[in-house]
């Protein structure tokens, strides 16, 4: 695993969500874009060498509004760069981990994405991706 590619937070509303961190960091996001299969629209802004991804839900149920139902808004994910997301997948199955899409699928972003399940990694929702090149 390679560094941390973003840090996803699920909000109620992508335009309020957009105003706010573009105050909080000085500069409006570089991109929004949908990712249809996971009922979410999502911005990213850049900070420094860091990655910020906001997360609004376009349908009900969606798991970014089932998260802000029982949570609330906030720290959603924490995604990590992988060189070979297949090869990752296997050796974190291999160590326990709960893999909830064994077949990686296309995130935002011009990444493959999986995700471990919360409960195998202290509560924390994982996110590995790896860039399409
Ligand atoms: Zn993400």
């Amino acid at each position: 695993m390679n560094k941390i590619e973003h840090i996803g937070i699920a909000v109620k509303s992508l335009k309020n969500s957009n105003e706010l961190f573009n105050k909080l960091f000085g500069k409006p996001h570089y991109k929004i874009e949908e990712v249809k299969s996971e009922g979410v629209n999502t911005s990213f802004f850049q900070v420094g060498e860091n990655k910020i991804e906001l997360l609004e839900a376009t349908k009900n149920d969606s798991p970014i509004a089932k998260f802000i139902e029982k949570k609330g808004e906030g720290i959603h994910h924490i995604a990590f760069d992988v060189d070979d997301i297949v090869a990752e997948i296997e050796r974190l199955k291999s160590e326990g981990f709960i893999v909830l899409n064994e077949k990686p699928k296309k995130g935002a972003d011009n990444k493959l994405v999986a995700f471990l399940h919360p409960k195998s990694s202290n509560g924390v929702l994982i996110e590995l991706c790896q860039e399409i090149k």
